[in-house]
């Protein structure tokens, strides 16, 4: 391939709107454009890492024993109606109407589309277990589509969904899944950590997301230093201390004026005790009644286990009236003691802890000396706050969690029967009984891996692409004129390497040397092979990897055999 013949219309600035690194960089190495806000065109060199990523996904789902269909992008309101989606979804869902007056959406995901296809055509346990995918365009319409191919309102998906007779069957399913989903990140070439994750709006028993490592990430992972334990924040569990009661002398409580002092910060220093020992009282609204949630000063209360551990739908802190209504004070000046509503609930950190101090539900009043079971008495202790670098792994004895920085994706889900209940999806089992089928889902985000790929893999020049997800392997530089000696050169290598099938740019563009480099640094070919006078007479090439900082000479007789071992090594990574 020719570079002065190929469409990559590379940009100097930084586009303005463009937040992420890897929207930055991909807009300025000329793979995608804008065409609305989150709608991208796939530019030649773009559209080739997207179809690598997809490539080594296929290749592994096949692998798996997965068969690959496809669906509408179209999708008929019916069908979301029936599972209850339709209502529950909200405003991404775009939706549409026909000429019939019809409604129809544009598919986010496609559980009632491929749940409907196999209620109609399989019947027997004998036609199962059946797992099937697609790699295809998904819209969501959301409020602020932003970060380039992260998060995009079109996007190209890959899911897949099992079905199974039995748990067994349908823990067999997962398990092959996840599998697969570590082939085909060691695939691409990422660095990327499994964690433990929640299930979120799609429901379902138990999931895990697959996070490619980069600062950038949107998402926290906390792991353990020890043993395997990760998990996304929102979810990550607590070693809970040892339940044994308050071992001092109960002290009386004491109500103390606390002018203007609301937030732990200020409490704590007006009464000079620590944050760890106040109790911070907060009140939620769960599906529209208030709860009361009590973690110490020194933590925060994590929203989503509280909402898990309610089964709410949804959860939201308290407004200001209901504060006080629930407390008799205003914001700020809360406590346990004396409340009275269906759920106080206390996290695992107050457990065998006396003599705090809380908010006096009272204007300017804060109390010491509160204690547990004397002046208060939880309906339940829980998991409710968020876990902190440093403390103990809650899977093994002696780890410290530790926190570093992720994008999801890939996710993959146990669904149980959520839809095969509420749709039907049933088959015959060996003794003629009816029985619903257990399901699994399983995504990946195909622009989101190339563009997570380029969040983990760039530096100040451009982006720095693994090998398996380059757009080419390889870029030729000639330095000099183009009827000169290092053309001619150039132009032979580039022959030979594509016919030993290494995907290579040759650079004949009647540009400066700076300017080729600057082009191939900010493309990021893995590999840059320079023709120049001073090395030609030597006989050499000098061949550099985008990552490494210098470059070393390779004799002209042996630099095509040397790129095609790395190319191909680097392709042919082994897996478990
Ligand atoms: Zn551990």
């Amino acid at each position: 391939m020719r570079l002065s013949k190929m469409f990559a219309p590379t940009l100097k600035e930084v586009p303005s709107d463009a937040e992420a690194v890897s929207h930055q960089l991909m807009l300025r190495g000329g793979m995608i454009r804008k065409l609305a806000a989150g709608i991208y065109d796939y530019l030649p060199l773009g559209l080739r890492s997207i179809r690598k990523v997809e490539q080594i996904v296929r290749e592994e789902m096949n692998r798996a024993g997965a068969q690959e269909l496809l669906l509408p992008a179209v999708q008929p309101a019916e069908l979301w109606q029936e599972s209850g989606r339709w209502a529950l979804y909200g405003p991404e869902l775009q939706r549409l109407r026909d000429r019939h007056n019809r409604e129809f959406c544009l598919g986010p995901t496609h559980e009632e589309v491929i749940t409907d296809l196999v209620r109609r055509d399989v019947r027997s346990y004998r036609e199962l277990p059946l797992n099937l995918y697609q790699i295809q365009t998904k819209f969501r319409d959301e409020v602020r589509p932003r970060f380039g191919l992260m998060r995009a309102r079109e996007f190209t998906m890959k899911d897949a969904y099992s079905f199974d007779v039995d748990d067994a069957g349908a823990n067999a399913s997962y398990e092959a899944m996840r599998q697969a989903y570590h082939r085909i990140f060691t695939r691409c070439g990422l660095r990327f950590r499994e964690v433990e994750a929640d299930s979120g709006n799609i429901g379902g028993s138990f999931s895990a997301e697959f996070m490619v490592l980069a600062d950038t990430g949107e998402d926290a992972i906390v792991y353990c230093d020890s043993c395997g334990y990760a998990a996304n924040l929102e979810k990550a569990e607590i070693a809970s201390p040892p339940d044994a009661p308050f071992p001092g002398a109960l002290q009386p409580m004491k109500r103390v004026p606390t002018p203007n002092q609301r937030t732990i910060e200020e409490v704590s220093a007006f009464l000079q005790v620590q944050p760890r020992d106040l109790i911070k009282t907060l009140v939620f609204v769960a599906d529209g009644r208030p709860v009361v949630a009590l973690v110490t000063g020194d933590h925060e209360v994590n929203a989503i286990k509280l909402q898990r551990l309610l089964k709410a739908n949804v959860l939201e802190l308290a407004d200001p009236a209901t504060i006080e209504r629930v407390t008799g004070a205003p914001v700020g000046f809360a406590g346990p003691q004396g409340l009275k509503v269906e759920h106080l609930l206390a996290d695992y950190s107050l457990r065998g802890r006396g003599n705090l101090a809380a908010g006096g539900n009272e204007v300017d009043v804060h109390v010491t000396g509160v204690n547990l079971g004397r002046d208060f008495t939880p309906t339940q202790f829980a998991d409710l706050r968020q876990a902190e670098v440093g403390e103990l792994c809650p899977r093994c004895t002696g780890g410290k969690l530790l926190q570093q920085r992720g994008i999801e994706v890939g996710h993959v889900f146990k669904l149980g029967v959520k839809y095969s209940k509420t749709m039907r999806c049933t088959f015959l089992d060996e003794a003629g009984v009816e029985k619903e089928m257990i399901m699994g889902c399983y995504g990946i985000g195909i622009g989101r891996t190339a563009a997570a790929a380029v969040e983990q893999n760039h530096d100040d020049n451009g982006m720095i692409w693994p090998l398996p997800l380059a757009p080419y392997h390889a870029v030729i530089v000639p330095i000099g004129k183009t009827d000169g000696p290092e053309y001619q050169a150039a132009l032979k290598l580039h022959d030979e390497l594509e016919a030993r099938g290494v995907e290579v740019v040759l650079d004949d563009r009647d540009e400066r040397p700076g300017v080729k480099f600057k082009d191939a640094d900010l493309i990021g070919f893995p590999l840059r092979l320079t023709l120049g006078k001073k090395a030609l007479d030597q006989g050499a090439v000098e061949l550099k990897r985008r990552a490494a900082a210098e470059f070393e000479l390779v004799p002209l007789g042996e630099i095509v055999a040397k790129v095609d071992a790395i190319v191909h090594e680097a392709k042919n990574v082994t897996t478990c």
